[in-house]
């Protein structure tokens, strides 16, 4: 469905099939030798032609700084390839254990409200962050390399991550002015490759030092994203891929210490999927065992393996323990060594048993820890824990991760985000009656700024505010994936098109889903190719859903079986089928610490709204007048008790919902009406001013535990509340204290 917000033209979104016939009209006068060649009937891009066979400005650029030469292959070698390859490469490999592998970002275009959210972000903060605050401001990974010796590693994180976001928010959604923007620091970069190969800052260039590979990690990601997109041709793939083989190969650093040095796994096998260059795998390996031997006991993220299989809460830092627990899972794919992925899983039940909160990501402020209404998370535990799940999706096969990447984008990442698109915190809660520049109610930095929306809401711990710009990005990209026999698998739903290829022959296929889901049960699929194809649809069935449905051309089916949560429709599908997957939705209240409860249906977790009353502050260095830091307020009553009996769930709550709106995060079409009860003697937590405030500062306000079963024993009369979906709000009220009813009928809202 198109709404107002779809800033995609129409005539930017011609089909693949579109596409494909002007490559195939554009080599008719090609005559050989002088043709570039590329991946042309993959999840890649037709080659841009420029004049003649020649190249096109981008890539000849790249070639020139990098003095690359792509090799020169006749036209009739074309063929189609699974993945984008380098062309020099020897051997470019599969990961043949992987259940699903990832298509090129670009394949998968954003509709509807999706389409609108994503263009929110490009225009707001997804362009305009390095216009509003250091580091962002600073040329890093640009320049800074020749000023930056006495700096430390963490603003190289920092800017990576919103170069990653950035880059793959320009591709998924065709935005020039943010690519050209965001390409800067990656021709910068990798005009600046030393000769032996290092990629990046002097300054961290001394493996030695805590964290001295970590920004690598990140800002190899958008080169990889770059290099992967659907737009780029032949001769930009091949120059990334050398140039980070060449990194990797020519560094002398250790990858299994110190911290977070292992993450570099994920982009070394990147690598070595496109070159199949041996030397790239073995030091995966290496990197692990080395990790496994050493630095799970030393550097804090609590992965030593007595402890992951024996199923203890986590103590570690959570973007450490997410970031580096899901490296075997990759090394699986790649291995098929079955000890990766047991460790890998075993590790992520840890999260689940333990740590996991009503929103689908964990406490992490910043280390895990309790499961409490005032428990929160760091957004980049949000970005991070969801790029991991994806992984772990592909390694596996099992749409529970799926069900788990939708449930942590819709609730907590939506709800760490102004709808604007013009601030983001840092912590974010469940509970949260106000954001203001004082109201951090985590013990780290208490009182402090880090629960207020602003554009770089850690301020000199800026990482939030650029990894917040992966998330959406990244959902898009991993919505539909292939699977090991020609197939195509819808893991994440939401409005979108993919033009891909599907069947034995690698036939162009384009796939317009049509749902306003997660608002709606109903999503329709329209398949559009030139022939009839035979190949397997796998639709991912949510484990929420008691009762899905399936309809072929209007017709209904019986539903094959599922099998790790998808069915699948292995058939010959003709031009112009469509495919309609129905899942009911239905309400459930699920129990938590200090006698709460929580209210959810479907992937979307309900909250009451407190109506804020926003205040700018324009704070130097970190936030402009177009884009202040915000105070929020509550403006409207918040302290109810939910006054639910489990066992009658069903007649106490009410769901409505009404017309699908332009933008549903702001004006959601659907609600569920609860019986509650106000808690007068409930108030804003109060304590004394921070260390460093004014004398005279006032008492601060925090948001407050549960309260006591004293107060909840003095509750008003029962009245009827509205919720609505959680990621909708900035202020909330979701782990409501319980008011009565029984111990039966809760469910588990863990995952
Ligand atoms: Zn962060």
């Amino acid at each position: 469905m198109q709404t107002k917000f779809n800033r995609v033209p129409e005539e930017e979104r011609s089909s693949r099939l579109v596409l494909i016939a002007r490559f195939e009209d554009s080599m008719k006068d090609c005559t050989g030798s002088e043709c570039l060649s590329t991946t042309p009937l993959g999840d890649a891009a037709p080659p841009q032609r420029a004049d003649s066979c020649g190249f096109n400005r981008r890539s000849f650029l790249r070639l020139a700084v990098l003095g690359s030469g792509a090799l020169l292959v006749p036209c009739d070698l074309l063929e189609a390839l699974e993945i984008p390859t380098a062309s020099n490469a020897a051997n470019p490999v599969l990961p043949a254990s992987a259940a699903l592998r990832p298509l090129a970002p670009g394949a998968v275009r954003a509709d509807g409200w999706l389409a609108g959210w994503l263009g929110k972000q490009a225009d707001g903060l997804g362009y305009h962050l390095p216009d509003t605050s250091w580091p962002f401001s600073a040329p890093y990974w640009q320049g800074q390399e020749v000023n930056g010796q006495s700096e430390e590693w963490w603003p190289w994180e920092q800017k990576a991550y919103w170069i990653d976001g950035a880059t793959r928010l320009a591709l998924v959604t065709g935005d020039e002015r943010l690519l050209r923007r965001v390409q800067e620091p990656l021709e910068y970069t990798l005009a600046h490759q030393r000769p032996e190969g290092y990629l990046g800052p002097d300054v961290i260039r001394n493996p030695a030092g805590n964290f001295h590979r970590w920004p690598h990690t990140l800002f190899i990601r958008a080169l990889a994203a770059d290099a992967d997109a659907i737009r780029s041709d032949a001769a930009l793939r091949d120059a990334i891929v050398e140039a980070v083989r060449k990194h990797y190969l020519g560094d002398l650093a250790s990858y299994g210490v110190p911290i977070r040095n292992i993450t570099n796994v994920e982009d070394m096998l990147w690598c070595y999927e496109r070159t199949g260059d041996p030397r790239l795998l073995a030091m995966a390996e290496t990197a692990w065992a080395d990790y496994a031997a050493l630095g799970g006991k030393e550097d804090g993220a609590d992965l030593q393996a007595d402890r992951v299989f024996a199923n203890t809460p986590i103590d570690a830092h959570g973007v450490s323990y997410a970031e580096i627990a899901k490296q075997p899972a990759i090394l699986y794919m790649y291995t098929g060594r079955l000890e990766y992925l047991n460790f890998a899983l075993a590790a992520q039940k840890r999260i689940f048993d333990h740590h996991m909160l009503i929103d689908g990501i964990p406490s992490t402020s910043e280390h895990y820890s309790t499961v409490t209404a005032l428990d929160s998370h760091e957004t980049c535990d949000i970005t991070d824990h969801t790029w991991s799940w994806g992984y772990m999706m592909m390694a596996t096969g099992n749409g529970l991760w799926g069900d788990r990447v939708e449930r942590a984008c819709f609730n907590a990442g939506m709800g760490a985000i102004k709808k604007d698109w013009k601030g983001v915190q840092y912590f974010s809660c469940p509970n949260q009656f106000l954001a203001t520049q004082t109201s951090d109610h985590n013990a780290m930095n208490l009182g402090h700024q880090m629960m207020s929306y602003q554009p770089n809401p850690g301020h000199a711990t800026a990482c939030c505010g650029g990894d917040v710009h992966r998330l959406f990005p990244n959902y898009v990209i991993r919505m539909w994936m292939r699977d090991t026999q020609g197939g195509l698998a819808a893991a994440l739903y939401g409005p979108c098109r993919v033009n891909t290829t599907a069947g034995k022959d690698h036939h162009p296929i384009e796939i317009v889903e049509t749902t306003d889901y997660p608002f709606d049960e109903q999503i329709h699929f329209t398949l559009d190719m030139r022939k009839p194809v035979e190949f397997p649809l796998s639709l991912r069935i949510p484990g929420w859903c008691a009762q899905p449905s399936l309809l072929l051309n209007g017709q209904a089916q019986p539903l094959p079986a599922a099998k790790n949560r998808f069915v699948t429709l292995a058939r010959k599908f003709h031009p112009g089928d469509t495919v309609t997957l129905v899942l009911p939705m239905s309400t459930a209240v699920s129990r938590w610490p200090d006698n709460g409860a929580g209210l959810e249906r479907g992937p979307l977790v309900y909250s009451l709204p407190i109506k804020e009353q926003w205040t700018p502050v324009i704070e130097p260095r970190w936030s402009t007048a177009d884009f202040p830091s915000w105070n929020a307020e509550p403006a409207s009553v918040w302290n109810y008790g939910l006054a639910v009996d489990p066992a009658k769930l069903a007649d106490e709550v009410r769901f409505e919902r009404k017309a699908m709106t332009p933008d549903p995060w702001v004006d959601p079409p659907v609600s569920l009406i609860a019986p509650a009860q106000i808690i007068e003697s409930w108030k804003l937590a109060t304590v004394p001013a921070k260390p460093d405030a004014a004398a005279d500062a006032p008492q601060q306000h925090l948001t407050p535990p549960l309260p006591s079963a004293d107060a909840r024993r003095a509750a008003g009369p029962e009245q009827q509340v509205t919720l609505v979906p959680y990621g909708s709000t900035h202020l909330r009220l979701t782990i409501f204290p319980r008011l009565g009813g029984g111990t039966a009928g809760y469910a588990d809202a863990t995952g």
